[in-house]
């Protein structure tokens, strides 16, 4: 069973964050709304992953996130 993370609003725009990952190696924490986003974290397995995703979440909720300037 996994642990719940929770994310608050972005913090550019009040969107949703979604944890989002990529190539089964890393996550990051991007807006469904602006595409804002923290940095990646690389995970090698299980644990770490969990600890990736934790920390993306805890780097996103202190509004620690990269701003898209790509427009849509
Ligand atoms: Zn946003």
């Amino acid at each position: 069973m996994e642990e719940l993370i929770e994310l608050e609003e972005c913090p550019c725009c009040r969107g949703n964050g979604m944890l989002v990952h990529e190539g089964g190696w890393n996550v990051q924490v991007e807006c469904a709304d602006c595409g804002s986003h923290t940095v990646f974290v690389e995970y090698e397995n299980e644990t770490e992953k969990l600890e990736a995703e934790h920390k993306v979440a805890m780097l996103w909720n202190i509004g620690k996130v990269i701003k898209s300037n790509i427009g849509e």
